[in-house]
């Protein structure tokens, strides 16, 4: 199993896409009527702080829609259907392709991965579709899981050395063995 190595762009871009799928589930599960996306979402875009100081109430059908595009995306990953995830990927590559834009900022060029005034939804499907098909075009589509604690069933994906993990936090992992546990007693 060969190593894994993520930029910084790449790790925010998986981070975000299995944070917004996995909201998108757990929304889908509840009655909230968006409430609870609506908050998991500005926790998730915590990671890029303007991006959560430009999110607004007209984001959010459009990060749901992305939201349960990648959850599509994670579902046919794990299902070692490849082959449709590469071509949901292509289309929202095509839709929103990166975009490298030069900006000075304060005397300092900086290279961005999009101009500033790129829709905030734009942005993070390109960030998002980017990151997932580098980690299948480095032959890592198999690290992408869906966590064995059945309450939790989260996305998540993999970055431990034998790529051997089966829950997306300790806390579900301890939780499953308590239960097992308990199961096992007379
Ligand atoms: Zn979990």
């Amino acid at each position: 199993m060969s190593q894994i190595n993520l930029s910084s762009y790449e790790n925010t871009g998986l981070r975000v896409a299995a944070g917004l799928a996995n909201a998108f589930a757990a929304e889908s599960q509840s009655r909230s009527n968006g409430a609870d996306f609506a908050e998991a979402l500005a926790s998730i875009l915590k990671e890029d702080p303007p991006s959560l100081e430009a999110l607004r109430a007209s984001h959010m059908q459009g990060f749901l829609d992305l939201a349960r595009t990648l959850r599509q995306v994670f579902r046919s990953l794990i299902e070692g259907r490849t082959a449709d995830a590469a071509d949901t990927l292509n289309a929202m590559l095509a839709k929103h392709p990166a975009n490298p834009h030069l900006a000075e900022e304060n005397g300092v060029w900086r290279l961005h991965h999009h101009p500033s005034d790129t829709g905030l939804v734009e942005m993070w499907t390109s960030i998002c579709a980017e990151a997932l098909a580098r980690l299948i075009g480095d032959g890592h589509a198999g690290r992408i899981r869906f966590c064995e604690d059945s309450r939790c069933r989260a996305a998540f994906f993999d970055t431990s050395r034998n790529s051997s993990r089966r829950f997306c936090t300790v806390r579900c992992q301890n939780r499953t063995n308590v239960a097992a546990y308990r199961a096992r007693r007379p």
